[in-house]
Protein backbone atom coordinates (compact mmCIF):
# COMPACT_ATOMS: atom_id res chain seq x y z
CA UNK A 1 0.00 0.00 0.00
CA UNK A 2 1.52 3.57 -0.86
CA UNK A 3 0.31 5.20 2.18
CA UNK A 4 4.29 7.13 2.26
CA UNK A 5 4.59 7.83 -0.68
CA UNK A 6 6.68 10.75 -1.63
CA UNK A 7 5.65 13.97 -2.73
CA UNK A 8 7.17 15.91 -5.19
CA UNK A 9 10.85 14.60 -3.48
CA UNK A 10 9.37 15.58 -0.03
CA UNK A 11 8.35 12.96 2.71
CA UNK A 12 4.81 12.99 3.20
CA UNK A 13 3.40 13.67 6.67
CA UNK A 14 1.89 12.30 8.64
CA UNK A 15 3.28 8.98 7.89
CA UNK A 16 1.07 5.85 8.54
CA UNK A 17 1.25 1.98 6.83
CA UNK A 18 -0.75 -1.30 7.02
CA UNK A 19 0.12 -1.65 10.54
CA UNK A 20 -1.86 1.81 11.61
CA UNK A 21 -4.92 0.96 9.25
CA UNK A 22 -4.78 -2.64 11.38
CA UNK A 23 -5.14 -1.00 14.80
CA UNK A 24 -8.15 1.39 12.89
CA UNK A 25 -9.84 -1.60 11.90
CA UNK A 26 -9.66 -3.09 15.47
CA UNK A 27 -11.09 -0.15 17.32
CA UNK A 28 -14.00 -0.66 14.66
CA UNK A 29 -14.63 -4.03 15.31
CA UNK A 30 -13.94 -4.19 18.96
CA UNK A 31 -17.81 -2.15 19.10
CA UNK A 32 -16.42 0.91 21.40
CA UNK A 33 -15.29 4.01 20.02
CA UNK A 34 -15.29 6.10 22.93
CA UNK A 35 -14.22 5.94 26.28
CA UNK A 36 -17.35 6.37 27.15
CA UNK A 37 -18.33 3.24 25.30
CA UNK A 38 -19.28 0.05 26.63
CA UNK A 39 -16.46 -2.18 28.47
CA UNK A 40 -14.87 -4.31 26.29
CA UNK A 41 -12.61 -6.87 28.90
CA UNK A 42 -9.80 -4.49 27.67
CA UNK A 43 -7.84 -1.30 28.85
CA UNK A 44 -9.53 1.86 25.95
CA UNK A 45 -7.00 2.28 23.79
CA UNK A 46 -7.02 6.08 25.15
CA UNK A 47 -6.11 4.69 28.71
CA UNK A 48 -3.10 2.41 27.28
CA UNK A 49 -1.84 5.79 25.40
CA UNK A 50 -2.38 8.00 28.65
CA UNK A 51 -0.14 5.02 30.35
CA UNK A 52 2.50 4.68 27.48
CA UNK A 53 2.74 8.70 27.30
CA UNK A 54 3.40 9.37 31.08
CA UNK A 55 5.35 7.20 31.13
CA UNK A 56 7.24 7.96 28.13
CA UNK A 57 7.93 11.43 29.43
CA UNK A 58 8.86 10.40 32.95
CA UNK A 59 5.73 11.26 34.86
CA UNK A 60 2.98 9.85 36.87
CA UNK A 61 -0.25 11.32 35.10
CA UNK A 62 -1.20 11.77 31.64
CA UNK A 63 -4.89 13.03 30.56
CA UNK A 64 -5.65 12.86 27.04
CA UNK A 65 -7.92 15.82 25.34
CA UNK A 66 -9.22 16.45 21.84
CA UNK A 67 -6.73 19.04 21.12
CA UNK A 68 -3.81 20.75 22.36
CA UNK A 69 -5.54 23.92 22.88
CA UNK A 70 -8.18 21.97 24.96
CA UNK A 71 -4.65 20.93 26.75
CA UNK A 72 -4.33 24.28 27.74
CA UNK A 73 -7.44 25.94 28.66
CA UNK A 74 -7.49 22.57 31.08
CA UNK A 75 -4.26 23.21 32.57
CA UNK A 76 -5.73 26.84 33.11
CA UNK A 77 -8.80 25.47 34.85
CA UNK A 78 -6.72 22.91 36.74
CA UNK A 79 -4.89 25.96 38.25
CA UNK A 80 -7.93 27.83 39.02
CA UNK A 81 -6.79 30.83 36.61
CA UNK A 82 -9.60 32.68 35.77
CA UNK A 83 -10.89 36.32 36.33
CA UNK A 84 -8.13 39.12 37.35
CA UNK A 85 -4.89 36.73 36.77
CA UNK A 86 -2.75 37.71 34.11
CA UNK A 87 -0.67 34.83 32.72
CA UNK A 88 2.77 35.70 30.86
CA UNK A 89 3.19 33.69 26.98
CA UNK A 90 5.33 34.18 24.50
CA UNK A 91 4.76 37.24 21.95
CA UNK A 92 5.55 34.53 19.19
CA UNK A 93 3.77 31.76 19.07
CA UNK A 94 0.98 29.81 17.87
CA UNK A 95 -2.17 31.72 18.93
CA UNK A 96 -3.35 29.00 21.05
CA UNK A 97 -2.06 29.91 24.19
CA UNK A 98 -3.30 32.79 24.37
CA UNK A 99 -6.47 32.00 23.47
CA UNK A 100 -6.58 29.91 26.24
CA UNK A 101 -6.13 31.90 28.46
CA UNK A 102 -8.61 34.64 27.22
CA UNK A 103 -10.92 31.55 27.38
CA UNK A 104 -10.66 31.35 31.07
CA UNK A 105 -11.36 34.97 31.53
CA UNK A 106 -7.17 35.91 32.13
CA UNK A 107 -5.70 38.25 30.58
CA UNK A 108 -2.78 37.22 28.50
CA UNK A 109 0.19 39.37 29.08
CA UNK A 110 2.80 39.46 25.92
CA UNK A 111 6.91 38.74 26.69
CA UNK A 112 9.91 38.89 23.71
CA UNK A 113 11.20 36.20 22.98
CA UNK A 114 15.07 35.69 21.90
CA UNK A 115 16.30 36.01 18.58
CA UNK A 116 18.46 32.80 18.55
CA UNK A 117 15.59 30.52 20.26
CA UNK A 118 12.27 32.14 19.63
CA UNK A 119 11.57 31.17 23.03
CA UNK A 120 10.32 33.78 25.67
CA UNK A 121 13.23 35.83 27.35
CA UNK A 122 13.46 34.88 30.97
CA UNK A 123 14.49 38.48 31.61
CA UNK A 124 11.50 39.77 29.29
CA UNK A 125 9.10 37.75 31.35
CA UNK A 126 10.82 38.69 34.64
CA UNK A 127 10.02 42.83 33.09
CA UNK A 128 6.25 42.47 32.64
CA UNK A 129 5.30 40.70 36.03
CA UNK A 130 2.85 42.42 37.59
CA UNK A 131 0.94 41.66 41.43
CA UNK A 132 -1.99 39.65 39.37
CA UNK A 133 0.97 37.66 37.33
CA UNK A 134 -0.27 34.11 38.36
CA UNK A 135 1.81 31.85 35.50
CA UNK A 136 4.16 31.70 33.05
CA UNK A 137 3.24 29.72 30.10
CA UNK A 138 6.73 28.75 28.18
CA UNK A 139 6.25 27.56 24.35
CA UNK A 140 9.09 25.62 23.42
CA UNK A 141 9.50 27.09 20.06
CA UNK A 142 9.69 24.71 16.99
CA UNK A 143 11.30 22.16 19.33
CA UNK A 144 13.85 24.38 20.77
CA UNK A 145 14.18 25.71 24.22
CA UNK A 146 15.50 28.57 26.51
CA UNK A 147 17.13 28.28 30.00
CA UNK A 148 14.33 26.16 31.61
CA UNK A 149 16.59 26.22 34.73
CA UNK A 150 16.22 29.82 34.51
CA UNK A 151 12.67 29.45 33.88
CA UNK A 152 12.08 27.48 36.66
CA UNK A 153 14.09 29.30 39.21
CA UNK A 154 12.05 32.67 38.09
CA UNK A 155 8.75 31.16 38.63
CA UNK A 156 9.52 29.30 41.81
CA UNK A 157 10.72 33.11 43.14
CA UNK A 158 7.70 34.53 42.68
CA UNK A 159 5.48 31.53 43.54
CA UNK A 160 3.66 31.54 39.98
CA UNK A 161 2.65 28.08 38.12
CA UNK A 162 4.93 26.95 35.11
CA UNK A 163 2.86 25.81 32.32
CA UNK A 164 4.79 24.35 29.56
CA UNK A 165 3.12 24.11 26.07
CA UNK A 166 5.32 21.55 24.45
CA UNK A 167 2.98 21.25 21.33
CA UNK A 168 6.10 21.83 19.01
CA UNK A 169 8.53 19.35 21.33
CA UNK A 170 7.66 15.73 21.89
CA UNK A 171 10.36 13.54 22.99
CA UNK A 172 13.05 16.77 23.74
CA UNK A 173 14.89 16.76 26.65
CA UNK A 174 16.55 18.95 29.57
CA UNK A 175 19.08 17.97 31.25
CA UNK A 176 18.15 14.37 31.48
CA UNK A 177 13.73 15.14 32.25
CA UNK A 178 11.12 15.44 29.03
CA UNK A 179 9.77 18.34 27.51
CA UNK A 180 6.57 18.78 29.55
CA UNK A 181 7.78 17.62 33.07
CA UNK A 182 9.49 20.97 33.91
CA UNK A 183 7.01 22.78 35.14
CA UNK A 184 3.34 22.15 36.84
CA UNK A 185 1.71 20.81 34.23
CA UNK A 186 2.93 20.54 30.04
CA UNK A 187 0.69 20.29 27.02
CA UNK A 188 1.40 19.10 23.79
CA UNK A 189 -0.90 18.94 20.78
CA UNK A 190 -1.38 15.96 18.38
CA UNK A 191 -3.05 18.11 15.67
CA UNK A 192 -1.84 16.74 12.19
CA UNK A 193 1.36 18.96 11.55
CA UNK A 194 3.01 18.20 14.65
CA UNK A 195 6.01 15.49 15.59
CA UNK A 196 3.39 13.06 17.27
CA UNK A 197 -0.43 13.33 15.36
CA UNK A 198 -3.84 11.26 15.18
CA UNK A 199 -5.58 14.00 13.01
CA UNK A 200 -6.41 16.30 16.15
CA UNK A 201 -5.53 15.28 19.80
CA UNK A 202 -3.61 16.69 23.00
CA UNK A 203 -2.33 15.75 25.66
CA UNK A 204 -1.65 17.21 29.28
CA UNK A 205 0.89 15.61 32.14
CA UNK A 206 1.52 15.86 35.58
CA UNK A 207 2.79 14.61 38.48
CA UNK A 208 0.84 15.64 40.86
CA UNK A 209 -2.31 13.08 41.77
CA UNK A 210 -4.36 16.68 42.44
CA UNK A 211 -3.93 18.18 39.26
CA UNK A 212 -4.49 15.16 37.04
CA UNK A 213 -8.26 15.13 38.60
CA UNK A 214 -8.40 18.47 37.83
CA UNK A 215 -7.64 17.88 34.83
CA UNK A 216 -9.56 14.67 33.87
CA UNK A 217 -12.88 16.55 35.24
CA UNK A 218 -11.81 19.40 32.68
CA UNK A 219 -11.35 17.18 30.08
CA UNK A 220 -13.98 14.51 30.89
CA UNK A 221 -17.26 16.37 31.82
CA UNK A 222 -16.64 16.83 35.04
CA UNK A 223 -15.91 12.85 35.37
CA UNK A 224 -12.76 10.99 36.55
CA UNK A 225 -11.64 7.66 35.05
CA UNK A 226 -12.87 4.23 36.96
CA UNK A 227 -10.04 2.26 38.48
CA UNK A 228 -9.35 -0.30 36.44
CA UNK A 229 -9.98 -3.48 38.87
CA UNK A 230 -14.11 -1.37 38.62
CA UNK A 231 -14.47 -1.03 35.63
CA UNK A 232 -16.07 -3.97 34.97
CA UNK A 233 -18.96 -2.89 37.73
CA UNK A 234 -18.96 0.43 35.70
CA UNK A 235 -18.84 0.00 31.91
CA UNK A 236 -18.92 3.40 31.23
CA UNK A 237 -14.84 4.14 32.70
CA UNK A 238 -15.75 7.38 33.74
CA UNK A 239 -17.21 8.00 37.49
CA UNK A 240 -19.46 10.84 37.70
CA UNK A 241 -18.56 12.15 40.93
CA UNK A 242 -16.16 15.10 40.60
CA UNK A 243 -17.46 18.35 41.69
CA UNK A 244 -15.87 20.67 39.28
CA UNK A 245 -16.70 22.63 36.56
CA UNK A 246 -15.53 20.37 32.79
CA UNK A 247 -17.05 20.48 29.54
CA UNK A 248 -16.41 17.23 26.70
CA UNK A 249 -13.12 17.67 25.29
CA UNK A 250 -12.57 13.71 25.08
CA UNK A 251 -10.59 11.79 22.66
CA UNK A 252 -11.96 9.14 20.73
CA UNK A 253 -10.17 5.72 20.53
CA UNK A 254 -9.81 6.01 16.74
CA UNK A 255 -7.67 8.85 17.56
CA UNK A 256 -5.93 6.66 20.54
CA UNK A 257 -5.22 3.71 18.50
CA UNK A 258 -3.22 6.08 15.76
CA UNK A 259 -1.47 7.53 18.49
CA UNK A 260 -0.41 4.45 19.94
CA UNK A 261 0.60 3.33 16.54
CA UNK A 262 2.77 6.65 16.21
CA UNK A 263 4.08 6.87 19.64
CA UNK A 264 6.89 3.68 18.85
CA UNK A 265 8.35 5.72 15.66
CA UNK A 266 8.83 8.97 17.21
CA UNK A 267 12.29 8.61 18.59
CA UNK A 268 13.63 6.88 15.43
CA UNK A 269 12.36 10.12 13.86
CA UNK A 270 12.94 12.47 16.11
CA UNK A 271 16.96 11.10 15.87
CA UNK A 272 16.61 11.63 12.34
CA UNK A 273 15.20 14.86 12.34
CA UNK A 274 18.26 15.75 14.99
CA UNK A 275 21.25 14.41 12.46
CA UNK A 276 19.76 15.93 9.56
CA UNK A 277 19.02 19.45 11.23
CA UNK A 278 22.78 19.43 12.57
CA UNK A 279 24.21 18.63 9.02
CA UNK A 280 21.95 21.32 7.63
CA UNK A 281 23.17 23.79 10.14
CA UNK A 282 26.36 23.03 9.03
CA UNK A 283 26.31 23.50 5.36
CA UNK A 284 23.70 26.84 6.14
CA UNK A 285 25.84 28.49 8.64
CA UNK A 286 28.57 28.86 5.91
CA UNK A 287 26.61 30.80 3.51
CA UNK A 288 26.75 35.06 4.12
CA UNK A 289 24.03 36.33 5.85
CA UNK A 290 22.55 33.28 7.62
CA UNK A 291 22.06 32.31 10.70
CA UNK A 292 21.06 29.31 12.50
CA UNK A 293 19.47 28.68 15.77
CA UNK A 294 21.18 28.30 19.02
CA UNK A 295 21.27 25.27 20.97
CA UNK A 296 21.81 25.17 24.71
CA UNK A 297 23.92 22.10 25.68
CA UNK A 298 21.25 21.38 28.33
CA UNK A 299 19.54 19.73 25.76
CA UNK A 300 20.20 16.38 25.58
CA UNK A 301 17.59 15.92 22.94
CA UNK A 302 16.71 18.38 20.10
CA UNK A 303 13.18 17.69 18.32
CA UNK A 304 12.26 20.12 15.73
CA UNK A 305 8.40 21.02 14.50
CA UNK A 306 10.25 23.86 12.55
CA UNK A 307 13.78 24.09 10.68
CA UNK A 308 14.62 27.90 11.30
CA UNK A 309 16.79 29.90 9.81
CA UNK A 310 17.34 33.51 10.38
CA UNK A 311 18.07 35.84 7.32
CA UNK A 312 20.37 39.21 8.94
CA UNK A 313 18.90 42.07 7.02
CA UNK A 314 22.69 43.45 6.49
CA UNK A 315 24.39 41.42 5.37
CA UNK A 316 21.53 39.44 3.06
CA UNK A 317 20.40 40.84 -0.57
CA UNK A 318 17.21 39.10 0.17
CA UNK A 319 14.15 39.41 1.98
CA UNK A 320 13.01 36.45 3.96
CA UNK A 321 9.54 36.91 2.22
CA UNK A 322 11.53 36.92 -0.85
CA UNK A 323 13.57 34.17 -0.30
CA UNK A 324 10.53 31.88 1.05
CA UNK A 325 8.95 32.36 -3.00
CA UNK A 326 11.56 31.88 -4.74
CA UNK A 327 12.28 28.19 -2.79
CA UNK A 328 8.98 27.67 -2.57
CA UNK A 329 9.22 27.34 -6.46
CA UNK A 330 12.59 25.79 -6.79
CA UNK A 331 11.80 23.28 -4.21
CA UNK A 332 8.27 22.28 -5.01
CA UNK A 333 7.65 23.47 -1.36
CA UNK A 334 3.88 24.32 -0.77
CA UNK A 335 2.92 26.57 2.08
CA UNK A 336 2.94 23.87 4.90
CA UNK A 337 6.75 22.75 4.16
CA UNK A 338 8.31 26.79 4.16
CA UNK A 339 6.61 29.47 5.55
CA UNK A 340 7.59 32.61 7.80
CA UNK A 341 7.29 32.94 11.12
CA UNK A 342 4.35 33.27 13.48
CA UNK A 343 3.04 36.70 13.33
CA UNK A 344 3.36 38.50 16.81
CA UNK A 345 0.05 37.78 18.64
CA UNK A 346 -0.30 41.30 19.26
CA UNK A 347 -0.87 41.62 15.54
CA UNK A 348 -1.82 38.27 14.93
CA UNK A 349 -5.47 38.77 13.56
CA UNK A 350 -6.35 35.38 14.98
CA UNK A 351 -6.40 36.75 18.20
CA UNK A 352 -9.19 38.52 19.07
CA UNK A 353 -11.45 38.21 22.33
CA UNK A 354 -14.95 37.12 21.46
CA UNK A 355 -17.07 40.72 22.04
CA UNK A 356 -19.85 38.96 23.90
CA UNK A 357 -18.42 35.86 25.25
CA UNK A 358 -15.24 37.93 26.58
CA UNK A 359 -16.82 41.14 27.61
CA UNK A 360 -16.83 40.16 31.69
CA UNK A 361 -15.70 44.37 32.31
CA UNK A 362 -14.80 47.62 30.67
CA UNK A 363 -11.31 46.84 32.97
CA UNK A 364 -10.69 43.29 31.25
CA UNK A 365 -11.55 44.85 27.48
CA UNK A 366 -8.66 47.34 28.13
CA UNK A 367 -6.46 45.09 29.74
CA UNK A 368 -6.31 42.97 26.47
CA UNK A 369 -6.27 46.16 24.18
CA UNK A 370 -3.09 47.03 26.53
CA UNK A 371 -1.55 44.59 24.62
CA UNK A 372 -0.42 46.27 21.50
CA UNK A 373 3.16 45.21 20.80
CA UNK A 374 5.25 45.75 19.71
CA UNK A 375 8.10 43.42 20.76
CA UNK A 376 11.60 44.24 19.15
CA UNK A 377 12.70 40.43 18.54
CA UNK A 378 9.31 39.35 17.95
CA UNK A 379 8.98 41.96 14.84
CA UNK A 380 12.58 40.60 14.25
CA UNK A 381 11.74 37.35 13.82
CA UNK A 382 8.72 37.65 12.06
CA UNK A 383 10.36 39.66 9.38
CA UNK A 384 13.83 37.62 9.08
CA UNK A 385 13.15 33.16 9.54
CA UNK A 386 12.29 31.18 7.05
CA UNK A 387 10.60 27.91 9.10
CA UNK A 388 10.54 24.68 7.22
CA UNK A 389 8.19 21.86 8.68
CA UNK A 390 9.86 19.07 10.41
CA UNK A 391 9.18 16.81 7.98
CA UNK A 392 11.52 17.83 5.50
CA UNK A 393 13.88 16.86 7.98
CA UNK A 394 13.21 13.15 7.20
CA UNK A 395 14.27 13.25 3.50
CA UNK A 396 17.25 11.85 2.37
CA UNK A 397 20.89 13.72 2.04
CA UNK A 398 20.07 14.17 -1.84
CA UNK A 399 17.33 16.40 -1.60
CA UNK A 400 18.48 17.48 1.63
CA UNK A 401 21.61 18.96 -0.59
CA UNK A 402 19.68 20.48 -3.41
CA UNK A 403 17.96 22.22 -0.45
CA UNK A 404 21.29 23.81 1.01
CA UNK A 405 22.27 24.41 -3.26
CA UNK A 406 18.77 26.39 -4.00
CA UNK A 407 19.20 28.51 -0.70
CA UNK A 408 23.22 29.54 -1.68
CA UNK A 409 21.94 30.52 -5.11
CA UNK A 410 18.98 32.48 -4.24
CA UNK A 411 21.05 34.74 -1.70
CA UNK A 412 24.62 34.70 -2.81
CA UNK A 413 23.71 34.15 -7.06
CA UNK A 414 26.32 30.94 -6.58
C1 LIG B 1 -0.50 23.39 17.61
C2 LIG B 1 -0.27 24.17 18.82
C3 LIG B 1 -1.12 24.14 19.95
C4 LIG B 1 -2.41 23.40 20.02
O1 LIG B 1 -3.01 23.19 18.84
P1 LIG B 1 -4.30 22.30 18.58
O2 LIG B 1 -4.45 22.51 17.11
O3 LIG B 1 -5.42 22.85 19.38
O4 LIG B 1 -4.02 20.87 18.93
C5 LIG B 1 -0.75 24.84 21.07
N1 LIG B 1 0.37 25.54 21.11
C6 LIG B 1 1.23 25.60 20.08
C7 LIG B 1 2.49 26.38 20.23
C8 LIG B 1 0.92 24.95 18.89
O5 LIG B 1 1.75 25.04 17.85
Amino acid sequence: MAMSIKQQGWPRWPIADEETLEQLRLVLESGRWAISGPYTGEPTREQQFAEQFAAYNGVRWCVTLDHGTSALIAALEALDIGAGDEVIVPGLTWVAPALAVISVNAVPVFADVERDTLCMDVHAVEQVMTKRTRAILAVHMYGNMTDMDAMQALAEKHGLYLIEDAAHSHGASWNGRMAGSLGHIGVFSMQQGKVLTCGEGGAAITDEDELKDRLEASAWNARTRIAPSEQLLFPMSLDEGMPRFGTNRCLSEFQAAVLLDQLPRLDRQNRMREAHAGWLDHQCSQIQGVQVMRKDPRIKQRTYYGYVLQLDPQECPISAHDLIAHLQQDLQMGDFLLHSAYKPLYRNPLFRPHPRRHAIGAAYMEALQRQSGPLANCEYAYANSIVFHHSILLADQAQLSRLVEALAFRITGK
